[in-house]
């Protein structure tokens, strides 16, 4: 008998297929993304979409899980997919070595998405191409606010957003001023503080609801779920926002999933 995943059959019985017949999709290698890459291959997911373009630097290192210093010029992706390989060999990884627009069939595919981004217009289109794919969409990522006088404050949040529920604009999470306000400062951000424990409470907590979500073993999967971080006291909350968010999205309903129609004009 095969006693790998002896210690997770509390998920019930069948979940150790469902979790290997789905196809999940990892947008963004970096950072929360790595750790979701590492997790999931060790739970025995087998079907992978991941996206990234970028090739490993030193500044990565800090917080990249998975990476040696010899990685240093790879591609993410590749650092991705040896972590994937040597846990699954028989998995089958789609390697996009593009931002996910460019690939958006691939996403399509995916039963869940992860998306571990860095600015609130890739989260925007990204959950908007889930709700219209309607695929469960999990959203993480972290900050470092500096105020003159007081101590960094390290904040995070992870939220999940399923087709028919509220989404991140009924959560607040996405304003019209927010975007508005990055798109200003497009350019000049420079890089941002970037740590690798923040990502690790963020990135388990999020393949935490994925795998509630596909084996339903808590038997209360919910949605919208909006966790609030805040890095300075190592707390995870519910965020105050959820006890004022209309029950019904406006923004996605329901009625305008499908694929887009394209038109000649
Ligand atoms: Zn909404």
């Amino acid at each position: 008998m095969n006693t790998r995943y002896q210690r997770q059959s509390f998920l019930g019985e069948g979940s150790q297929t469902v979790i290997e017949r789905a196809l999940i999709g990892i947008v963004g290698l970096g950072g929360g993304g790595s750790h979701i890459v590492q997790q999931t291959a060790h739970i025995g997911f087998k079907h992978y979409a991941v996206f990234d373009p970028q090739t490993a630097e030193d500044t990565n290192l800090n917080r990249l899980i998975g990476a040696r210093l010899v990685d240093i010029g790879r591609e993410k992706l590749k650092i991705a997919r040896r972590i994937i390989k040597g846990l699954q060999p028989d998995a089958r990884v789609l390697c996009q070595r593009v931002r996910w627009q460019a690939a958006p069939d691939v996403l399509a595919a995916c039963d869940i998405v992860f998306g571990c981004v860095d600015s609130f217009q890739d989260r925007d289109e990204l959950e908007t191409f889930c709700r219209r794919h309607l695929i469960l969409y999990i959203d993480i990522g972290m900050d470092i606010h500096q105020v003159d006088g007081d101590p960094p404050r390290m904040a995070g949040q992870v939220i999940l957003s399923a087709p028919g529920y509220p989404c991140m604009k009924c959560l607040g999470f996405i304003t019209p001023e927010k975007l508005a306000r990055e798109a200003q400062a497009y350019g000049v951000a420079g890089a941002r503080p970037q740590v690798v424990w923040p990502n690790g409470v963020l990135a388990s907590s999020a393949v935490g609801l994925a795998v509630a979500a596909l084996t339903c073993w808590t038997q209360n999967a919910r949605a919208p779920v909006y966790l609030c971080y805040d890095g300075n006291k190592n707390l995870l909350t519910d965020h105050v926002r959820l006890q004022f968010t209309p029950k019904e999205c406006q923004h996605y309903p329901l009625a305008s999933g499908g694929s887009a129609i394209v038109t000649a004009l």
